[in-house]
């Protein structure tokens, strides 16, 4: 159903959930199945679901080599992939596991190689430590000194994952009203009512989860939670892709990344042949203009006022402005991205690339400028916010609701 419920009866529920991007969904496919003939509804201020992160991000389904052993991130990852690739058989989504390389691009980069050799181990990860002649096999054009495969990681449409959790989420009797956005909470101990824009009946439910995304600090704080408790602010980035043409293409088999600089986040500009068969390179992570701006110069005004009034954003630009200036500076030369590229893959140039669309992460940044990079919870009464998904989240949604759904029942 994707309409407005109306009537005083069909207006309370035992859950609600803000936004229909991948978390959200996530979490009502788990609850459901934990309650069924629970009532349940999502509210989703666009007109479908993953309009935003979930429908606009790479399509690889992590292994959990990344995330430091022990962590949630590190467990939910590799738990969540095998809860995912299970979803998609069950529900025809394709998927498949082409493997990934992780190149070291020169001595460098051996250590930092070797850092996550052990914590791959750590996690569980099966992977398989690679010289040049093993390289040579597994991807022919690539140019390293030493490589990790990693032959379980897969890609996915994770569009196509949200529409299938869509449809088990109204088979088992739960709602989504799109075109709803939230713009005031009020939570209680043991309820929580929400005013949605234009609409002039309140919604309440026992227990709610907010997982707005990029909008997920706004939605807390329309809740009621003030800046200082939050502590938090989301600042958007950029993630651009190129598209390698045809020819080009034919040079990238599965999955090709290089070494990422464990002091950020994102994991460097790689290669990733999708599961349609197209090959993009990217993304970067640049700073964004607007929360859910995608065309390059679009800006929203607000959302740019929001970031740069956060003392976050300044610390954080002044922490890391040569890396800053780097990805920006690869962001307007289609050259410089393209010389950044054949340090992979060598004889790349700018005539190989088409732009292909962005996407934009809801990044997490605290007051001193650091970035979060583990998932983020803040419990206000019968009330849950989400506030910081970051990648993998997508791959570990499955785990991750279960996480929540938890979570909400121990209260
Ligand atoms: C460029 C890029 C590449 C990535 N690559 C990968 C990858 O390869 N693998 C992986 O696992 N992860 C990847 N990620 C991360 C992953 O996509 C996200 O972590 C995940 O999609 C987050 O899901 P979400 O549901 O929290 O957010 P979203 O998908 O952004 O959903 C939030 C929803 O809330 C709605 N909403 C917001 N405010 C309101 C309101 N007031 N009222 C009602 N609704 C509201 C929004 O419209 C939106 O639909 C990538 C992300 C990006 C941006």
């Amino acid at each position: 159903m994707a309409h407005m419920p109306t009537t005083d009866s069909s207006t309370s529920f035992d859950l609600v959930l803000v936004g229909a991007g991948i978390i959200g969904l996530a979490i009502a496919y788990t609850w459901l199945r934990e309650n069924p003939g629970g009532r349940l509804l999502i509210l989703e201020k666009e007109a479908r679901c993953a309009a935003h992160q979930s429908g606009r991000n790479s399509g690889v389904l992590h292994s959990g080599i990344y995330y430091a052993p022990g962590s949630r991130r590190a467990q939910n990852c590799v738990r969540g992939k095998a809860m995912m690739e299970a979803f998609c058989t069950a529900n025809q989504v394709p998927f498949r596991t082409v493997g990934k390389l992780i190149v070291a691009r020169d001595e460098t980069e051996l250590g930092r190689l070797a850092e996550l050799e052990r914590r791959g181990l750590a996690n569980g990860v099966e992977l398989e430590r690679c010289n040049t002649a093993r390289m040579a096999e597994l991807e022919p054009e690539v140019r390293g000194v030493a490589g990790l495969f990693l032959p379980r990681t897969g890609v996915v449409d994770f569009g196509a994952v949200c529409l299938a959790l869509q449809k088990a989420i109204e088979g088992a009797g739960g709602e989504l009203s799109f075109g709803s956005k939230v713009q005031r909470i009020h939570a209680e101990t043991n309820s929580v009512r929400f005013e949605i824009e234009g609409g002039d009946t309140p919604i309440t439910a026992r227990r709610a989860i907010a997982c707005a995304g990029l909008q997920a600090d706004r939605v807390a704080r329309c809740a009621g939670l003030r800046a200082g408790e939050l502590n938090l602010r989301i600042v958007p980035f950029r993630g651009e892709y190129q598209r390698l043409g045809e020819e080009a293409a034919r040079r990238v088999r599965g999955l090709i990344y290089p070494v990422p600089d464990p002091r950020f986040p994102f994991l460097g500009v790689h290669f990733t042949r999708r599961i349609c068969g197209r090959v993009d390179c990217g993304p970067n992570a640049v700073p964004a203009l607007g929360r859910e701006c995608y065309e390059r110069w679009s800006t929203s005004p607000r959302d740019l006022a929001t970031s740069v009034s956060w003392p976050g954003t300044w610390r954080l630009f002044a922490r890391h402005a040569p890396m800053a200036f780097g990805e920006a500076w690869r962001s307007l030369s289609a050259a410089a991205f393209a010389r950044e590229a054949a340090r992979l893959l060598p004889g790349l140039t700018q005539q190989d690339f088409s732009t292909a669309p962005a996407g934009i992460r809801a990044q997490a940044v605290d007051r001193k400028g650091r970035l979060l990079d583990d998932y983020v919870t803040r419990r206000q009464g019968a009330l849950l916010h989400v506030l910081n998904a970051p990648s993998p989240a997508a791959t570990s949604s499955l785990a991750i609701g279960r996480y929540l759904v938890r979570l909400i029942k121990d209260n």
